[in-house]
């Protein structure tokens, strides 16, 4: 099935089964208006610990729990399509705080990380391609140049990041994406700022893998921008289990 057609079933099904508000339950629309009202608006640094070397400043709306972590989980495992656009909004607030000190005349360029292509086919279209566009469209409203720039590809075999521990999600990772230089030529790169843009930061392993891909083919990374973050705690690899980073 198309993507468009998947998202069409989706809000249809919404729509024929009910749904209702991720964050508080009410019957209705997927985000009420109390919990919509409740979102973050502003963005903060998310560095993880251990931080991997080299990353760039990682912006994140917000903690990877509660809200932020129900609307994730309703984007990405029941494709509750109507969350697209606040998390959008909110992946735009990161990105806005990544280049807030910089040139405006400059576009921003938001490069999503890619999701593996089995996941793809199986979710019918890839949500965080999908909500970096939505994210450029409120750039766009906000008067900034931005542009989405699918430029990385994942390469084959590599493992589901679930249940993994920070070192070995590095290891899983290394190598595994790779930038489509033919995206290159017909982009503005060399006076954009770019930044890689995902849903959650876990231990920063995939946005970093990210980073190396397009500083292997030349491109500066500005920054990284996601939604939401998790807070490491002790010890550090016991709390990733939950999360499934950028496995869709
Ligand atoms: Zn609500």
């Amino acid at each position: 099935m198309s993507p468009l057609r998947t998202a069409l079933a989706d809000a249809w099904t919404d729509l024929l089964l009910g749904s209702a508000c991720v964050g508080c339950g009410e019957p209705g629309r997927p985000l009420c208006r109390a919990c919509r009202g409740a979102l973050p608006e502003q963005a903060n640094p998310a560095w993880p610990t251990p931080t991997p070397p080299g990353l760039v400043t990682p912006w994140a709306a917000g903690e990877y729990r509660d809200l932020l972590r129900s609307m994730l989980l309703a984007h990405k495992e029941k494709q509750v399509v109507a969350l697209g656009r606040p998390l959008g909004a909110l992946l735009a607030c990161s990105v806005s705080a990544a280049v807030a000190d910089l040139d405006p005349a400059h576009p921003v360029l938001l490069v999503p990380v890619p999701s593996r292509p089995a996941v793809i086919r199986a979710r019918g279209y890839d949500p965080i391609t999908r909500m970096t566009r939505l994210a450029t469209r409120r750039l766009r409203g906000q008067r900034r140049v931005a542009h989405v720039v699918p430029l990385l590809r994942s390469r084959p075999g590599v493992a589901d990041q679930a249940g993994l521990r920070a070192r070995e999600r590095g290891q899983n990772l290394a190598g595994s994406m790779a930038c489509a230089s033919s995206g290159l030529r017909r982009l503005p790169v060399s006076t954009g700022y770019v930044v890689v843009c995902d849903d959650v930061l876990t231990t920063g392993a995939t946005a970093r893998e990210a980073q190396r891909a397009l500083e292997a083919s030349g491109v500066q990374v500005h920054a990284v921008a996601v939604v939401a973050a998790t807070r490491r705690r002790h010890p550090p690899e016991n709390t990733s289990r939950a999360i499934s980073e950028n496995q869709v």
